[in-house]
């Protein structure tokens, strides 16, 4: 039995995800056509829409289906940049944000704009280098609800009021693809936002599936275009039996995940803190779901593969990123080059049981008894 925990990589599809999912593939009609099956395909995305608009905490229709997080991401940043290029050249992002809201940034520099980092070390936004970089001009400020790799949770509110108390014109894009439904207060940051990427697959949903929040008064460009769905902002037939499974495991996690992936993290955290040599990369503010350690002796590509050939599977750093060669969210967050060689994070789902915490934590110190070098 394989023991699952890179549940910030991605998860299971939960049971009720996979009911709804089974269960819409009936509804076959396109929900553009006007006829009865059309229709009632329709009824069903507008009924999926308005669930994750409540658990957003938007209004229905500033919710818009995309393909992924990383679309959704791509869309809302090259979609404000359009609004706002014309009163400022500036774009500031933090300097652990996800490759998906990255590298959309960096091509934007083709177009003139000014990328400039915001620094998050410690997992806590620098608010004062905000305040100085805010001064110049700027289109965007992109800042993610929930890290990825470190799980710091970033204070959305503080960056708009920033914003606000600048009289800048920026407009604020949050990536909650990690947030979503599991950091707390999610709902209050994100009113905050003017736009925000969400994606099924990280909470139990399916993959090919994400959402993008839009403030109603805003109308960006749309990035992917064709035949108009999704009132223009994203043609595309629309992939109703993933977005009725996407409100499904959403509603579902809203049923009591946190308070499960609360008491397995605990667990888990006890048990590594009686291991010696061991660093905790736990910001303040931090999701319950993601636990990064530096497990001092042992490369974490060489535990990671020794976990997995035990069936056990954790993630040396965010599956995106482990092609880099070198980690930066990590260096961002301070942590020294010999720290970051060993890191590993942990991700927790509410299907995780104590049992395999055991496991986990065996099986690491095992790992590193047997193979540790360094
Ligand atoms: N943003 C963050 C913070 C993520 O962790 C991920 C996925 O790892 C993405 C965006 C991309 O989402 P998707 O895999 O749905 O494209």
């Amino acid at each position: 039995m394989a023991i699952y925990f890179d549940n910030a990589a991605t998860t299971k599809p939960s049971a009720a995800a996979v009911a709804a999912f089974t269960e819409a593939l009936s509804l076959y009609g396109n929900p553009s056509s006007p006829h009865a099956l059309g229709a009632e395909a329709r009824r069903r995305l507008e009924s999926a829409r308005a669930t994750l608009a409540s658990l957003v905490g938007c209004k229905t229709e500033e919710f818009y289906f995309t393909a992924s997080g990383t679309e959704s991401d791509n869309s809302a940043i090259y979609g404000l940049w359009e609004l706002r290029k014309r009163y400022g050249k500036r774009v500031i992002l933090t300097d652990s944000e996800h490759p998906a809201v990255k590298e959309p940034c960096r091509r934007l520099e083709a177009q003139g704009a000014e990328v400039v980092y915001l620094p998050t070390r410690g997992g806590v936004i620098d608010t004062e280098f905000l305040k100085e970089a805010i001064k110049t001009p700027t289109a965007l400020v992109c800042v993610m609800l929930a890290n990825n790799e470190t799980g710091a949770v970033y204070d959305i509110k503080a960056v708009r009021d920033i914003i606000n108390a600048a009289n800048s014109r920026a407009l604020l894009h949050c990536d909650a693809v990690q947030g979503f439904m599991k950091a707390e207060g999610y709902k209050q940051a994100l009113r905050q936002a003017d736009s925000a990427a969400f994606s099924a697959h990280k909470l139990h949903g399916l993959r090919g599936v994400g959402g993008l929040m839009l403030k109603s008064n805003l109308h960006p460009p749309a990035f992917v275009v064709g035949g108009g769905q999704e009132k223009g902002m994203r043609s595309g037939t629309e992939n109703l039996a993933a977005a009725v499974a996407f409100a499904a495991a959403a509603t579902e996690y809203g049923k009591g995940a946190i308070e499960k992936v609360k008491e397995i993290r605990a667990y888990t955290e006890e048990k590594l803190r009686a291991l010696d040599n061991i660093g905790f990369n736990v910001p303040p503010k931090h999701l319950e779901g993601i636990l990064n350690i530096s497990l001092r002796g042992i490369k974490s590509e060489t535990a990671l593969n020794c976990l997995s050939a035990q069936g056990i599977y954790i993630s040396a750093s965010s599956a995106c990123s482990s092609k880099q060669a070198e980690n930066t969210v990590l260096a961002a967050y301070g942590l020294e080059k010999a720290d970051r060689e060993c890191a590993l994070r942990i991700g927790i789902s509410p299907l995780n049981t104590k049992e395999e915490a055991d496991a986990l934590v065996a099986a690491l110190e095992g790992a590193r008894q047997r193979y540790g070098r360094i």
